[in-house]
């Protein structure tokens, strides 16, 4: 089962895919993880993709299809994975499905997590991040059992650089331009799902999983 999630950023890509992946047992990559990790460990990419990711812009596709390309061709992802952050722009999303084309395979579902904007701005300043293993929390919705650490590793949590109030905005405006523009092109393949994101994360996760067994 090959799945993306699509939906602004802050919507419950990241929380719901995690929750697929643990339901279905397939691996949840995140094009976002990737490129925290790779700041985390000071690589070139990171520090590349670092520069956009600040300012709220996209990293350049050149740079986030290889990554991609390389991540879902290990062998963890052979029977599918959940796709959490990418595509992010319809170029994108055309080298993804060459590349499955190649393969003689699809993607299954693109699951649109539909939330307005008011209700992003809110979400994005309570997410807290763990940088060490990807979990995220947030401080009223999902808190941490101790405040400031992560239940899963026990690292520091944070407020991520791209999460503070005037970034948000900016991200909003290119996911608009850039990334919004996706959910006809699934449509036009037949695999689009919308989900209302503004629900409890158990009853997104519900409409999410009858989607998938229906
Ligand atoms: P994305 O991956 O789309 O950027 P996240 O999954 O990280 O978004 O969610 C953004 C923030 O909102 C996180 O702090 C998360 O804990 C919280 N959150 C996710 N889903 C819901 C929900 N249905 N209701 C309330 N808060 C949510
Ligand atoms: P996320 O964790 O998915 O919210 O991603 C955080 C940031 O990483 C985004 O705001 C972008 O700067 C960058 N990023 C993640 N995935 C992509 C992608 N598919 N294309 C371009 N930039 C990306």
């Amino acid at each position: 089962m090959k799945i993306i999630m699509l939906g602004a950023p802050g919507a419950g890509k990241g929380t719901q895919a995690k929750m697929i992946a643990d339901k279905y047992g397939i691996p949840h990559v995140s094009t976002g993880d990737i490129f925290r990790a790779n700041i985390k460990n000071g690589t070139q990419l990171g520090m590349e993709a670092k520069q956009y990711m600040d300012k709220g812009l996209l990293v350049p596709d050149e740079l986030t299809v290889k990554i991609l390309l390389d991540r879902v061709a290990q062998d963890d992802c052979k029977n599918g994975y959940v796709l959490d952050g990418f595509p992010r722009t319809i170029p994108q999303a055309e080298v993804l499905d060459k590349a499955l084309g190649e393969l003689g395979e699809k993607i299954d579902y693109a699951i649109d997590v539909d939330v307005p904007d008011e209700n992003i701005v809110k979400r994005m300043g309570g997410r807290r991040a763990c940088l060490s293993c990807g979990a995220t929390y947030h401080i009223e919705h999902v808190p941490p059992k101790k405040e400031g650490i992560c239940d899963v590793c026990g690292q520091e949590l944070v407020l991520r650089d791209d999460d503070k109030p005037e970034t948000v905005q900016n991200r909003l405006n290119v996911y608009h331009e850039q990334t919004q523009p996706l959910i006809e092109f699934y449509q036009a393949k037949g695999v689009l799902k919308t989900v209302d994101g503004t629900r409890d994360m158990k009853d997104v996760f519900a409409a999410i999983t009858a989607i998938l067994e229906a």
